[in-house]
């Protein structure tokens, strides 16, 4: 067997190990004659597997006491609706910043439930940098100030946290960069997180939120979509997906064992910035974004000569690379680098461009 190199967005690549793991617990659980699939959900045994996702999640984030960890379903894009139906109380508007496609899908969302200000946008600067700090023009009566502290698609993060005006919450889709490296929970009023990135498989996201914003859900609110709901029963109100909570478990067991998120950090940091310098070191291939603000996990990048695109990717999949093609609304190739795809992956990626370079683009 061999196991190629996947550069996927998301789904994304898994830790060799944990499938490894998965595959040997797979038809017998630890002695009990049965696959976690087909566990009670109320069971002694998936509430303890439950139970050590959990804390082993608070332990790798130093999740603060007064924080609930909630396994939600529905994927990022429910949170685009849950988070105004949970957050807005007696209040009738949030602001949030526009930073590209997957902030702009959760205003469109949230616009049908409230009144929405994007109080940034770097549109007119084709998204290629994050709004600083002292361009946010917040509202004072905003229920909750919303953003996407890394764009998937556009390969663009925010080298820093805003911090918002009378107290207002801070919200945060950190879909594809959370656990990337070290963070201060206690910075934010919510986090949540699409699994299928640096969790585990699709199926499940992660809300981390502040235990008094729990009493604002609105009363029309479907009950599965409410986080009271939710933390009073220990996101257990219907069947959850335990195979994705089992498989992130291992996961959070794995991140552990390669030294939490200080370590990956610094693994992440290293395989990020010898990627860009590939990139910027050669003619072929260029990246847009400020350099503080490119994402450690989502690398896009054009080729001067588009017409050498269709080769890269054939070629690039035949020497095991895989799945380096842009998002569809942007084009060019887009190398996903989250916590699972190793250092020699970039390696091997960053030796494959040279090549192709030097074959198809010499100087
Ligand atoms: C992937 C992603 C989403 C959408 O996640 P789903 O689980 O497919 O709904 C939302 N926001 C960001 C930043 C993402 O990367």
């Amino acid at each position: 067997m061999t196991r190629a190199y996947n550069f996927c967005a998301g789904p994304a690549a898994l830790p060799e190990e944990v499938l490894l793991q998965a595959r040997e617990e797979m038809l017998d659980w630890h002695g009990k004659g049965l696959s976690v699939m087909e566990m009670s959900h109320r069971s002694d045994e998936f509430v303890g597997i439950a139970q050590e996702a959990e804390s082993l999640l608070r332990e790798l984030l130093s999740v603060p006491q007064d924080y609930k960890v909630l396994f939600l379903q529905g994927g990022a894009n429910l949170q685009f609706s849950s988070v105004p139906l949970n957050l807005l109380g007696s209040r009738s508007s949030a602001d949030y910043i526009d930073t590209g496609i997957w902030s702009n899908k959760a205003v469109k969302e949230a616009a049908r439930y409230a009144k929405i200000d994007v109080i940034a946008n770097t549109a007119d600067q084709h998204y290629h940098r994050v709004p600083q700090q002292q361009e946010l023009k917040f509202n004072k009566d905003a229920a909750y100030v919303h953003y996407c502290s890394n764009e998937t698609i556009g390969g663009l993060e925010f080298d820093y946290v805003p911090v918002t005006e009378n107290g207002v919450p801070l919200v945060c889709d950190m879909s594809s960069t959370i656990l990337s490296r070290p963070m201060d929970v206690a910075q934010y009023d919510m986090i949540y997180a699409g699994a299928q990135k640096n969790i585990g498989p699709a199926g499940l996201c992660l809300v981390i939120i502040k235990e008094s914003l729990l009493d604002r859900e609105v009363s029309s609110i479907p009950t599965m979509m409410s986080y009271r709901v939710a933390a009073e029963n220990d996101s257990m109100y219907n069947t959850p997906p335990t195979f994705a909570w089992y498989l992130s478990g291992l996961v959070f067991q794995w991140l552990k064992r390669q030294g939490g998120v200080t370590a990956i950090g610094e693994v992440n940091a290293r395989k990020a910035s010898k990627l860009y310098a590939a990139i910027d070191e050669s003619r072929l291939y260029a990246n847009p974004i400020a350099v503080a603000n490119r994402s450690w996990m989502n690398v896009p990048f054009t080729l001067a000569d588009t017409g050498l695109e269709k080769a890269f990717l054939k070629e690039a999949d035949a020497a095991g690379l895989l799945n380096l093609k842009g998002h569809r609304s942007v084009g060019g190739m887009r190398a996903s680098i989250y916590n699972a795809v190793p250092e020699a992956a970039v390696d091997a990626l960053i030796d494959f461009m040279h090549a192709f370079e030097k074959k198809y683009y010499p100087a």
